[in-house]
């Protein structure tokens, strides 16, 4: 993961630390390493532009310069900067004061939807909760089997009421799991190649009809700057609680997981690092950072 942007960071700071004394043409110098690293990596181009102006900002200052480490000094700020970058809350589900709690799932196809549904209903039992799947996705007949294999591999239930409409699939699943004791309600819906009218319109109507607590967007990290974009309308439309971030695990250049809070304000909450059903942490930016920084 994030493998490129990661090299030629550690080159940078590696040649930054070796200079002892700096000079503000020396952070400037490395600044411009860091903004074509971070280019490269697909990195949103105006969070790039503001995100060295703070670090040449902070770093240029005479303290840092004075210290006794000023190559260490500009590293922590780059970790800092690139944790407040990806900032905020991480990894947590709100669970509602009056069960079940609702999630929504969205995305476009192949995003991972289905997948994580199933990742987080397994994360959440393992924490107590009693989830039920609920298949949304009547327009690829293989998504509502999809999600019933994974239901049987975990043991979980899946609701589902084939090529019905969404928005009452999603209402009598509300209505199932308060008569029978699932606190949590998990509902994958379709997905499309892109974003059109067509798919805003039927995840507004779920929206209205199940008032979810949680609308978590399914992203794709592989696709990079689409990603943010894709973020960005999703938001504008329905008001994203938070993003998952999948593919992780992949050779993802790392310009998504940067750009997204960054650019639309959503935090990302969780992190698809594979196809395994355990596969999914909580997304945490200081790790992040860390990882990325060596
Ligand atoms: P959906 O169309 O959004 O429901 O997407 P799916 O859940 O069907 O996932 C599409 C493909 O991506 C499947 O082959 C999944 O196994 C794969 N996939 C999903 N999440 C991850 C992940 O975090 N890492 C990897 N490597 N593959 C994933």
């Amino acid at each position: 993961m994030f493998q490129g942007l990661s090299d030629k960071l550690q080159e940078t700071f590696k040649r930054l630390k070796g200079k002892g004394k700096l000079k503000e043409a020396d952070v400037n110098e490395a600044m411009r390493e860091v903004r074509v690293a971070l280019l490269e990596a697909d990195v949103n181009f105006k969070v790039v532009k503001d995100f060295v102006a703070k670090v040449k900002e902070r770093s240029i200052g005479l303290d840092v310069l004075e210290s006794l480490s000023p190559a260490q000094q500009v590293i922590k700020i780059v970790h800092e900067e690139m944790i407040t970058l990806m900032g905020g809350a991480t990894g947590k589900i709100l669970i509602a004061s009056k069960p079940p709690t609702v999630i929504m799932l969205i995305g476009l196809q192949g995003a991972g939807k289905t997948t994580h549904a199933a990742k987080l209903a397994n994360m959440l039992n393992k924490q107590g909760k009693h989830p039920l799947l609920v298949a949304c996705d009547i327009y690829r007949p293989a998504a509502i089997k999809q999600l019933q294999v994974l239901g049987e591999q975990l043991k979980l239930p899946v609701f589902s009421m084939g090529q019905e409409s969404p928005v009452e699939i999603a209402k009598a699943s509300l209505k199932h799991a308060n008569s029978n004791g699932q606190d949590v309600v998990i509902i994958d819906t379709a997905g499309r190649l892109h974003i059109n009218e067509e798919l805003m319109g039927e995840l507004r109507d779920i929206k209205t009809a199940v008032k979810p607590h949680e609308i978590l967007l399914v992203v794709d990290a592989m696709t990079g700057q689409d990603a943010v974009n894709v973020a960005e309308s999703f938001h504008k439309e329905l008001g994203l609680d938070g993003v998952i971030l999948t593919k992780l695990d992949g050779d993802t250049r790392g310009g998504a997981a940067l750009s997204i809070k960054a650019v639309t304000g959503c935090t990302i909450k969780f992190a698809g690092m594979g196809e395994k059903m355990d596969a999914i942490e909580p997304f945490h930016p200081d790790r992040m950072a860390s990882r990325i920084l060596g």
